[in-house]
């Protein structure tokens, strides 16, 4: 008999990945799903970005590349630290993963016993808890709801803080609720973790480009706690490059010895082509990319407006990423012939198989009375996935 391991068998798969796959083999059947599941910008990969990586090919870049990275793109990385984030870090502080998603594995692999006590404020991106749980960490969660627009307090974090908490993991711009923390809410936090200096934090900045407050703001800006936080950015999200798979740490020198020992066991290195493209991207003018920010928040005013005059959806308003996050319990104890709406992932498959519009059930990211969409698609298609969601709610008595 075959039996994969105890760990893996404790592992969830992801769901943004399974909701996806399953909106693809609904497409090939030929049903017309409008996949509002997985979080990837439907833009292109910028045009000069793509030609550093041909010319990367034509001059043979075709060998392993040091574990963490070549050279020149971690100088490019502390050059654009320095140049957005006024963060600075030397090259022996960064690590290039394949993906941001490794990154933060690589970190968690680095720092986490068993046993060892894992913050993370709900709701949270779906690889976080399974990270986790892979390392045999254990996972604390802080609650918070729409009506403070899901961010955690610092007396919240004060709260849970306890002998055995070694790491916090969080996002801002956050995966999924599009929430955004303000220098003085990051400040607040800073106070509470330099109360415990073995306390690690990752700051997982993926999403900092598509911001619409205007500014992004670091973690690791307080110097009082420099020394613990593990900043996490990559090409993925503003830069339109998901396949690509690039994705780095900023961290003390400790911790990046660390991933780079992890890694040179796992992966050695990311891709040697998207490594020189990569350094094209960190040196320019991050103005270049403004067209998706503003082509998102176009689009997350015309979603909001759409969704909010749906009734049993309730709404925050996402001030960054590509999501929303509706609290929808509102619906739960309704039903439509035999379909009885009492759970998030309930109203997920509602809506894919009566609107044909996939989402992402709340559950998944800790919150069980919301749903996540995307709208990193086009404006006729967002319309139109609206119009179906209207209609197939409008159903349930
Ligand atoms: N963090 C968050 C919050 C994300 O949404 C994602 C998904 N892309 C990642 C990390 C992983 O990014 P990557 O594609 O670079 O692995
Ligand atoms: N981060 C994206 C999402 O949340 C991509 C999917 C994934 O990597 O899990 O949808």
């Amino acid at each position: 008999m075959t039996q994969v391991s105890d760990r893996l068998q404790n592992l969830s798969e992801s769901q943004t990945i399974a909701m996806a796959k399953r909106s693809r083999e609904m497409q090939v059947q030929g049903i017309d799903v409008i996949s509002l599941s997985l979080g990837e910008p439907d833009f292109n990969t910028p045009d000069f970005i793509k030609e550093s990586a041909k010319k990367a090919i034509d001059d043979n870049y075709s060998k392993y590349t040091p574990v963490p990275g070549f050279l020149e793109l971690r100088e490019a990385i502390c050059s654009k630290l320095e140049r957005d984030n006024k963060l600075q870090y030397n090259p022996n502080q960064i690590v290039v993963s394949t993906g941001a998603k490794q990154s933060i594995a690589n970190v968690v692999l680095s720092l986490v016993n068993p046993g060892d006590e894992v913050i993370i404020p709900k709701p949270y991106w779906v690889s976080y808890l399974e990270i986790v749980k892979m390392a045999e960490g254990v996972p604390v969660f802080i609650e918070t709801s729409i009506e403070n627009d899901f961010k955690i307090t610092a007396e919240q974090l004060k709260e849970v803080i306890t002998d055995k908490s070694k790491l916090m993991i969080y996002s801002s711009p956050c995966n999924p609720s599009g929430s955004i923390y303000s220098k003085e809410e990051l400040e607040s936090l800073s106070e509470v973790i330099k109360t415990k200096s073995d306390l690690y934090v990752i700051s997982d900045e993926i999403y900092e480009h598509i911001n619409f407050t205007g500014k992004h703001e670091s973690l690791a800006q307080f110097p009082s706690i420099y020394n613990q936080v593990i900043t996490i950015n990559g090409l993925s999200k503003g830069f339109a490059m998901t396949g690509w798979r690039l994705g780095y740490i900023a961290a003390p020198e400790w911790i990046a010895d660390a991933c780079d020992k992890i890694q040179g066991q796992f992966t050695s290195a990311t891709c040697s082509i998207t490594q020189r493209a990569a350094i094209d991207a960190m040196l320019c003018d991050p103005k270049e990319m403004e067209y998706m920010k503003d082509a998102f928040l176009e689009r997350r005013d015309f979603v909001l407006n759409g969704l909010s005059q749906i009734e049993g959806f309730k709404l925050n308003k996402p001030e960054g990423a590509f999501y929303v996050f509706p609290d929808i319990s509102g619906l739960f104890g309704k039903k439509y012939n035999d379909d009885l709406i009492n759970t998030a992932t309930d109203l997920s498959m509602f809506l894919l198989n009566e609107a044909h519009v996939a989402v992402v059930t709340g559950e998944a990211f800790g919150s069980p009375n919301c749903i996540r969409l995307s709208y990193a698609t086009s404006k006729d298609l967002l319309e139109l996935a609206i119009k179906r969601i209207s209609t197939a709610v409008s159903k349930l008595k």
